[in-house]
Parts: structure tokens; sequence; C-alpha cells
């Protein structure tokens, strides 16, 4: 296997070695089936600890938001499993940075550059995850999430959970026993490789001081909160992009781009890519830079995975049609694309995100029309 060089200093080179990265992910036989060794491609490529910055303190999150688009966009076009993967180890990285202890973010660091994938395990389930033994030095947990991604591939995991007056707590928990991982329930048409299930928390204990991230609420800050939505945006517009310069290359070589239709095709298909990304870069500007005030930020979050949402339902549909029935064999470039993108589109509750916004932002119109 050819080896990418990795440097001391983790930012160097780094959009050589991205974009080196995601064209070896793409040319892994059966990445969906074996999603380790697309990971492997990672690690060795630097990428994992690219976001984390040594400090006295442990270490900081501060990369350049064009350098996370980029590496979120390109690895979600070359395999949008492992651009999901990634994206939920950047989330926990940002996470531990912002919120963590001394001790957490060391901690983290060391498992990250030794190899350590991590996630952001929220999304619950019956029986639900819960926490006992609070301020007693160990807690107890029951319980489980589901929809987890990264099962035998996460080793730290990010916990979230409500106590009984609604405000959020986090914990950063091992999760790397086989036992208590269960890929059964995950039987998706797509996104496969993602590794995602349950996972059940029932009758672990652990020190609370080394597992509590923060304090009560911090979690749920804004813009990090809703607002991180941006990267799960920027991984999804990869795989967009990518089926727009699969149909372009597809109808050039086969002489069919003359057609005026699917000439159309073609340019509807670019203007709704172009349209997502620039709504992905607004937004991911707009949560890592402070450039705007917080609400603003995640409004701007949530109209990019919208927008992009749109432009991922329109490519889909013009790749079928323009492409006809080639596309949906196995073997061809857009057809696993197609089905990955279709179920990491169903993110929780568009409609409601729609309403919320379209509230928040008819009271802030002077601020977006300029
Ligand atoms: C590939 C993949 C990986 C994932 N990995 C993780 C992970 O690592 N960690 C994690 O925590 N989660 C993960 N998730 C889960 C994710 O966070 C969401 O929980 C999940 O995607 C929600 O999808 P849903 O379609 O069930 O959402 P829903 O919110 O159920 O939406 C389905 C539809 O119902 C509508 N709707 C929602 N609520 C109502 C209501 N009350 N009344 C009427 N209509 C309603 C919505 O608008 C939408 O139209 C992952 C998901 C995917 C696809």
């Amino acid at each position: 296997m050819d080896q990418i060089s990795r440097p001391t200093d983790p930012r160097a080179d780094v959009v050589p070695r991205i974009d080196e990265a995601a064209r070896r992910i793409a040319a892994l036989p059966r990445v969906e089936d074996a999603p380790e060794a697309g990971l492997a491609v990672l690690r060795e490529a630097g990428l994992l600890d690219v976001a984390a910055r040594e400090t006295a303190e442990g270490y900081r999150y501060d990369p350049p938001w064009r350098t996370v688009l980029r590496l979120l966009a390109r690895i979600g076009g070359a395999d949008l499993s492992l651009g999901r993967l990634l994206e939920g180890h950047l989330n926990a990285l940002q996470l531990v940075a912002l919120y963590g202890s001394e001790a957490q973010k060391r901690h983290v660091l060391a498992s990250v550059r030794a190899g350590t994938l991590l996630g952001v395990w929220g999304a619950d389930t019956e029986p639900r995850f819960a926490v006992s033994g609070a301020d007693s030095g160990e807690l107890r947990l029951s319980g489980a999430k589901r929809y987890a991604s990264g099962l035998g591939l996460v080793g730290l995991a990010l916990v979230p959970y409500e106590d009984e007056a609604r405000v959020s707590h986090l914990l950063l928990l091992p999760v790397d026993d086989p036992e208590r991982q269960d890929g059964a329930p995950w039987r998706m048409g797509g996104m496969r490789g993602s590794r995602s299930g349950t996972f059940r928390f029932e009758g672990l204990t652990i020190d609370e001081s080394a597992a509590r991230v923060g304090a009560p609420g911090d979690y749920r800050r804004e813009p990090f909160f809703v607002g991180g939505i941006w990267r799960c945006a920027a991984a999804q517009l990869g795989a967009v992009e990518r089926l727009v310069e699969i149909l372009a290359a597809e109808l050039t070589a086969s002489e069919r781009l003359q057609h005026p239709l699917q000439s159309a095709r073609v340019g509807e298909a670019i203007m709704a890519a172009r349209d997502a990304r620039l709504n992905v870069e607004a937004a991911a500007e707009a949560v890592e830079t402070a450039s705007v005030d917080a609400e603003l930020a995640v409004s701007f979050a949530a109209l990019a995975r919208l927008r992009v949402e749109k432009a991922a339902l329109d490519v889909i549909e013009l790749v079928q049609r323009g492409l006809g029935l080639p596309a949906f064999h196995e073997d061809h470039a857009a057809e696993r694309i197609m089905r990955d993108l279709a179920v990491y589109l169903r993110q929780a509750n568009p409609d409601a995100l729609l309403l919320d916004q379209a509230r928040r932002l008819s009271r802030r119109l002077p601020d977006l029309l300029g």
C-alpha cells in the first residue's frame, strides 16, 4: 500500500494530504464492508489529530474552517460513511476542547494521536440512557444509545443525557467493549460502513471526575450545538459534488451531453451543488469564527443543512434520470454514493427546524437580505 508521509507539524501540507487520502479511500475495494481500511488511511495521513493543536492545558481546537470543510467534503465524497465517522470525531474533539478539563484534554489528545476515533452518541432508545449516583464520585450507568456510529471503530464517545429538569449533561466514556455493541438493528440500505447500531451501558460504573465533561447545560450551548450541523452538511456536500462530477463525466464520455435536456440536467446539478456549497461555507464561517452572533450562526447552519438536503435530493434525481438504469448497478460509481446519501440525509426533525428558522429569520431579514 502506498504511504502518505506524515509531517511533524500536524497542519503542514494538510490540503494535499486530504486530497491524497480521499483519492486512496475512493480507490479502496469494498470500503462499505471494511471501513477499517479507510480509517487506516485517515490515521496514516495524520488527519485524526489535525484539528487539535497541543497547548500547556491539553489542546485547542482551532483549525481554519476551510480546512475542516475540505476535509469533510473530500472524505465524504470518497466515502460518506467515513465522512460521517470523521464528522463525529471532529464534533467530539471540539466539544472536549471547549468544555473538557485539562486532564480530559490531555487524555483525548494522547488517545487520538495513538489512533483512537471519537464519536458523539446522543440518540436515545429504550431503555433510555440514565445515570445515577451523581456526587458520590462514581456514576452508575444504565440504558442504551442507538444509531451510534462507529461500533467497534470508536474508542471514546461523548454521551449526552438530560436530567429530570431537562438540563443537558455530557460524559466521556470508553466504548470499545464488543459485548455491549449491537450492530444488528442497523439493517439500512446505505451508510453500512458507518457501522452504526446500539450500545448498551447497563451496569457500567465510572469515575465521575474523569467522565463528566463541562458544566450542566454546556452541551447545548450555541453556536456549537445546533450550529455544528454545518459539518454534517459539509460531508453530504462532498457526496453531492462527487455525483455532479460523475454525471458530467459520464454524459460527456457517452456524447449524450450534447442533447439539450441532458445539458440542462448537468446545469441544474451544478447550480444545486454550488447553492449548497455557498450555504455550507457561510455556515462554517459564521459558526467557527463568530463573525455573526450565535443565533444567526445557528440559522446559517440550519439553512445549510436544509439546502444541502434539497440539493442532494435534486441531484440524485438528475443522476438517475440522466444516466438511467446503469447508475443503479452496484459497480457503478454513483450507486453507493446515492444510497449512502439518501440515508445520511435523514437527520432529526427537518420540519421543526424549518418552522423554527422561519420564525426566527422573519425577525432578522435585514441581516440576511442586505
Ligand atoms: C448514517 C447515520 C449515522 C448516525 N450516527 C449517529 C451518531 O453517531 N450519534 C447519534 O446520536 N445519532 C446518530 N444518527 C442519528 C441522528 O442523529 C438522528 O437521530 C436520526 O438521523 C433521526 O432521523 P429520523 O428520520 O428518525 O428523524 P425524525 O426526527 O423522526 O424525522 C422523521 C420525519 O418525521 C418528522 N417529525 C419528527 N418529529 C415529529 C413529530 N413530533 N410529529 C410529526 N412529525 C415529526 C420529521 O420532520 C421528518 O419529516 C445517525 C443517523 C444516520 C443516518
